[in-house]
């Protein structure tokens, strides 16, 4: 049984270093997600002020468009005035002149304000655009950094894979999977000893019959209260290997 609590402390080093691992693998590309996700928001901004400023431009086209009308219109009148007779013709003709020289304000200060708008939005177009630019490098050379440490780390986690299997031939398959849970859960501690009846894991005291049956070492045996596996601690032995 010795031998067996040794693997088991051997298992234990080599999971600890496979917990690392695995959460650096995932630790790793976090950064390179977010750029990933910035890149994503600015290409999804940049669409929506291109669409944007397209109905901006239509709509100052269609400004313009109204601006010659009323003017052709006003040019109309205007070349009345002098054929005009009567004083009612003379004030029906300038009234409507009025009203479209009223229009053509309205219209002037719309297509001025259309027209600031179009200049911010190619501002902020250009704007992103730059970022853009700079993040797809910054993701591109991040992204070949990332790789590189993954796959280094793969590798010693393949590593660390083929130790675990190598000290796991020879112990019960199901010992080893609640080993391996209880390592993750409790603090990378699953092997601990009993001194003076109480487990060291969790200094819950236990029965002595109990503690005599973890004693006789015939089987494996986990602590009722905080499921580590658990050695009988022998003052006389003084086990290096084995002090908890
Ligand atoms: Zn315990």
């Amino acid at each position: 049984m010795q031998e067996g609590f040794n693997k088991l402390k051997e298992l234990q080093k080599v999971l600890l270093e496979e917990f690392d691992i695995e959460a650096e693998l995932e630790d790793i590309p976090t950064e390179l997600h977010g750029l990933k996700r910035k890149f994503q928001k600015i290409q999804r901004t940049i669409k929506e002020i291109e669409s944007n400023l397209e109905s901006h431009n239509e709509r100052s086209k269609k400004l313009i468009k109204e601006k010659e009308e009323c003017n052709l219109n006003k040019d109309k009148y205007e070349s009345q005035i002098s054929l005009i007779k009567t004083q009612r013709e003379y004030e029906a003709i300038t009234s409507e002149i009025a009203q479209i020289k009223e229009k053509l304000e309205v219209i002037e200060e719309e297509e001025m304000n259309a027209l600031q708008e179009i200049e911010e939005m190619k501002k902020v177009i250009d704007e992103q655009n730059d970022l853009y630019v700079q993040l797809k490098t910054t993701i591109a050379e991040k992204g070949k950094v990332v790789n590189k440490l993954m796959k280094e780390k793969q590798k010693k986690l393949d590593k660390c894979l083929k130790a675990k299997e190598k000290i796991s031939a020879g112990l019960d398959e199901e010992v080893i999977y609640k080993f391996e849970k209880i390592v993750k859960k409790k603090d990378g501690i699953g092997l601990v000893s009993i001194r003076n009846n109480v487990c060291m894991g969790c200094n819950m005291i236990l029965p002595p019959q109990f503690v005599n049956d973890v004693r006789r070492e015939e089987e494996i045996i986990f602590c009722p209260n905080c499921s580590r596996i658990l050695y009988y601690y022998e003052e006389k032995l003084e086990d290096e290997e084995l002090v908890i």
